[in-house]
């Protein structure tokens, strides 16, 4: 008896090279035409895909009433079958011994491991057999043994030699999304691991593709997301990591929140569903947390640019804030608050006051760099997600010797810079002083203030 042996590849066609042109952070013509280098996009290729495989060859028995589409009989019940994951590359190899001298191969390959599943919602989320999906089958029978498929990619129609059925499961848009889900979702996981065995999230997390509604994480079971994909690509996947990291969140602290349940929007939820200004510390800082961490991913894992601190005038036109008590509540202060943790240079960069005109362009609410000397300043935190991610964890014989309380009203901005001077050595009092004040709508102070000399102010 000669063993059967398939070989093949999967991966999603590469659109994240694309990301940054879609929301418009670079020109895509400079990108591609003048950068140098490895700045350059390279080719459109694929991002391989470590996923289940599944293969099925159906048994044969002739039934007169249902010809198959080579015009022979079959009725589906028995499958022999085997399954295999794919290796990191996207490569697979299947092997398994028959006595029939003819098969007709079919692949099926699914978005689930331990750790993730990517699905449809209208599917049942418990029979993950429902979610198989057929990237291959053989239009007959064939006596070859040793079997080396066509490129199997989602989201590219270039693959003639697949079956109908196939190219239309590869290139159904709702498919394409899902592999590039996974994709991201997984990149995710894999360094989250690497970069600490805490950091990883605690259970298998469900990644639903369409949502019916906007994008938002399930909060009674906290581990489903729910993703709606109306955003070009780039901001999906901004999306996307900003609802797992409420997961994420909810996985690394203690403590439970009466708000957690009414927290069914991101960011409307704040203001529509939550009335107790009390808890508004607590939920500001589990928003605007979600929204950096998920910019910063971002920027870390796909190398998209870094987003900047808002400057006050930005903020002011966005949330009407004029205070800080009134910043500490609000997630998109929160947000800019912590974007100065992790501006390298934030001392080169002019915050302003709040009264300045600013227009609704998006490029206008954040801060400007100042040109001049550089004078002597301290050096800026400058920490990285993976810093702050550890922040949330609780260190024995400090002050914060337990994790981050998300049941816990008063647990806000404030709190988690004193967490970050306590648990990293990076922050000092003077510049967490200086950070309440860039995001304080009141306050005209800039970084320059803690330092020796002063940056010659070249902004109009
Ligand atoms: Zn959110």
């Amino acid at each position: 008896m000669v063993a059967w042996r398939i070989s093949g590849t999967i991966d999603v066609k590469d659109r994240f090279t694309r990301f940054r042109y879609d929301i418009g952070l670079c020109d895509p013509d400079s990108a591609a035409g003048s950068v140098s280098g490895s700045q350059r996009p390279k080719p459109v290729g694929g991002v391989p895909m470590r996923v289940l495989v599944r293969l099925r060859e159906d048994e044969r028995q002739p039934r007169g009433d249902d010809a198959g589409e080579d015009g022979r009989a079959y009725i589906d019940g028995h499958w022999l079958q085997a399954r295999t994951e794919t290796r990191e590359d996207g490569g697979f190899d299947v092997t398994y011994d028959d006595v029939a001298a003819a098969q007709r191969v079919r692949i099926d390959i699914l978005l689930v491991d331990g750790d993730l599943a990517v699905l449809h919602p209208t599917g049942p989320i418990q029979d993950l057999d429902y979610h198989w999906l057929t990237v291959f089958e053989d239009p007959s029978p064939t006596e070859e043994r040793t079997r080396s498929l066509p490129l199997l990619r989602f989201g590219d129609s270039s693959a003639r030699a697949l079956s109908a059925k196939a190219m239309s499961t590869l290139n159904d848009g709702d498919n394409v999304v899902r592999a590039l889900l996974w994709f991201a979702t997984r990149t995710l996981m894999r360094r989250l691991r690497q970069e600490g065995q805490w950091l990883v999230f605690k259970k298998r997390v469900y990644v639903m593709y369409p949502a019916k509604t906007s994008s938002w994480a399930e909060v009674v079971g906290r581990r489903q997301v729910h993703i709606n994909g109306e955003e070009p690509d780039g901001l999906m996947i901004v999306v996307l990591f900003h609802e797992l990291m409420h997961i994420w969140q909810y996985d690394h602290s203690i403590g439970v929140g009466n708000w957690l349940s009414a927290f069914v929007s991101c960011r409307f939820g704040i203001s529509r569903d939550t009335r107790d200004r009390q808890e508004r510390n607590v939920i500001a800082f589990h928003e605007g947390f979600a929204e950096f961490a998920a910019w910063e991913l971002w920027h870390e894992l796909f190398g998209m640019e870094k987003v900047l601190p808002y400057r006050r005038a930005g903020l002011r036109q966005r949330e009407s804030l004029t205070t800080f008590h009134e910043a500490q509540q609000n997630w998109l202060a929160v947000f800019s608050g912590l974007l100065c943790l992790s501006t390298p240079d934030l001392f080169r960069f002019r915050f302003g006051r709040s009264d300045e005109t600013v227009t609704s362009a998006f490029f206008e609410h954040h801060v400007t760099r100042v040109s001049g000397r550089q004078p002597a300043c301290p050096a800026p935190p400058g920490l990285s997600i993976w810093q702050l991610l550890r922040v949330f964890r609780g260190k024995p014989d400090t002050f914060f010797p337990k994790d981050w309380n998300v049941g816990n009203a008063d647990n806000g901005f404030a709190t988690f810079l004193s967490r970050v001077s306590v648990l990293t050595d990076r922050l000092d009092a003077d510049t967490r002083n200086l950070i309440f004040d860039l995001i304080d709508p009141a306050s005209t102070r800039e970084p320059t203030s803690l330092c020796l000399g002063r940056l010659r102010d070249t902004d109009p």
